[in-house]
């Protein structure tokens, strides 16, 4: 386990054993459709490019960049699109992949956003849910885990950019956060990515 970890939430195995599940019940789901997976970076990118080798039906991949202005580790629900889709998404039927959804504010932007853009079907699916913290009800399709209310990274989920590569989803020391540490510039406020 790293350092700075209090505990191992979920091991690499476990993780592994419902993105698999997952894959298995959007595909039934899907069936006979083409899917257009929307993964939001970065913190997805590693539980997406796990979910989409699961696949059995055809499926492309893009992209979306949000931001959040707040302390690193809580969202404001001010949200700001960094990178937008590559693509129109008219007639398409989307399934957006989070990494996790905390109070919900990013997500319920992201949905109304997308849904102005007509597309044939909008479903979410996300990693992690923390539904404790939840300020604004949003719906969530698809859930690998529900969590309780703790700061966690690895499998993709940062704290001021690091941690994303670690492989178990774990559980970060209170005096991670709590501590000035180097390169991370203040992180008493300011944009963050989600
Ligand atoms: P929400 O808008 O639902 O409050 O927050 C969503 C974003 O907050 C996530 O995409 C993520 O960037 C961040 N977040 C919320 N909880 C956690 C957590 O436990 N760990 C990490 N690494 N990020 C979190
Ligand atoms: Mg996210
Ligand atoms: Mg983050």
């Amino acid at each position: 386990m790293h350092q700075d970890a209090e505990r191992v939430l979920l091991t690499e195995e476990q993780v592994l054993a419902r993105v698999r599940r997952l894959g298995e019940e959007i595909s039934r789901d899907y069936a006979g459709k083409e899917l257009l997976v929307v993964g939001i970076l970065k913190g997805a990118v590693i539980f997406m490019a796990d979910l989409v080798r699961c696949l059995t039906i055809p499926a492309r991949l893009d992209f979306m960049a949000l931001s959040s202005y707040g302390v690193s580790s809580r969202s404001s629900g001010v949200v700001r699109i960094l990178k937008d889709l590559e693509q129109d998404i008219t007639g398409l039927d989307v399934l957006v992949v989070e990494d996790i959804v905390d109070t919900g504010l990013t997500l319920n932007y992201l949905r109304e956003n997308l849904c102005t853009r007509d597309p044939a079907s909008l479903k979410v699916c996300t990693l992690l849910d923390k539904p404790e913290r939840r300020k604004v009800a949003v719906a969530v399709d698809y859930n690998g885990f529900t969590i309780p209310d703790e700061f966690v990274v690895g499998y993709g989920l940062d704290y001021n950019g690091r941690y994303r590569n670690l492989r178990d989803i774990l559980v970060l020391k209170r005096e991670v956060y709590t501590r000035p540490a180097a390169g991370d510039g203040g992180c008493a406020g300011g944009e963050q990515g989600v």
